[in-house]
């Protein structure tokens, strides 16, 4: 089973990417993970990324495709993978599918988990959380016992920087402008599971797993 996943911040695919590795026994590969793990095995790879990295670069297409790559074609992959946070863009997917394509292979399916921005907003700005144990509340879904205050330590609670409306609006917004063109491009391949994220977390993963059938 050969999987990309995809998923707008704060649609919970960290948690149905967990499920679904477990429950199809395969491996999670992230490219955060693939940088991380290349830089601190200090490969070829991993020098030429933190060389960008360092200067505050992107690290350019190209790399980051040698780098999936090199991953994919580890043991471990051979029988199947989850691919998340690749490809980002046509481009990347176009030379996936040609890696695939060069071992007689292709990709089984895309997984989108799909949750409207204004639920997204919701979700990202009402979070609330504990500097001292780590702890996150949502001012709504999952509220403390008393208004502003942890359950676990009575540390008054906070709201990261990044979850302020304007940025998670921003940050969603360079999504789906980034996303939609891939959609497209996986959808006419009818490679696209289509599933709505905004439901219980239970009942997204039931849906994934009727598309993989
Ligand atoms: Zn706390």
């Amino acid at each position: 089973m050969k999987l990309v996943i995809l998923g707008p911040p704060g649609a919970g695919k960290g948690t149905q990417a967990d499920y679904i590795i477990k429950k199809y026994d395969i491996p999670h590969i992230s490219t955060g993970d693939i940088f991380r793990e290349n830089i601190k095995n200090n490969t070829e790879l991993g020098k030429k990324a933190k060389s960008y990295m360092d200067k505050g670069l992107l690290v350019p297409d190209e790399l980051v495709i040698d780098l999936v790559e090199d991953r994919i074609k580890k043991d471990d992959a051979k029988d199947g993978f989850l691919l998340d946070g690749f490809p980002r863009t046509v481009a990347q997917a176009v030379s996936l599918d040609a890696i695939l394509d060069a071992e007689g292979d292709k990709l089984t399916k895309v997984i989108n988990i799909n949750v409207e921005p204004e639920i997204l907003i919701k979700r990202a700005c009402g979070r609330r959380i504990c500097k001292t144990c780590g702890a996150t509340y949502h001012i709504e879904f999952n509220p403390p016992k008393v208004s502003g205050i942890c359950d676990n330590d009575g540390t008054k609670l906070i709201q990261r920087d990044d979850d302020n409306e304007e940025t998670v609006k921003k940050r969603i917004e360079v999504y789906f402008d980034q996303t939609a063109p891939l959609i497209d491009y996986y959808n006419a391949q009818g490679l696209l599971i289509d599933v709505n994220g905004a439901q219980d977390i239970d009942k997204v993963f039931d849906e994934i797993v009727a598309g993989l059938k």
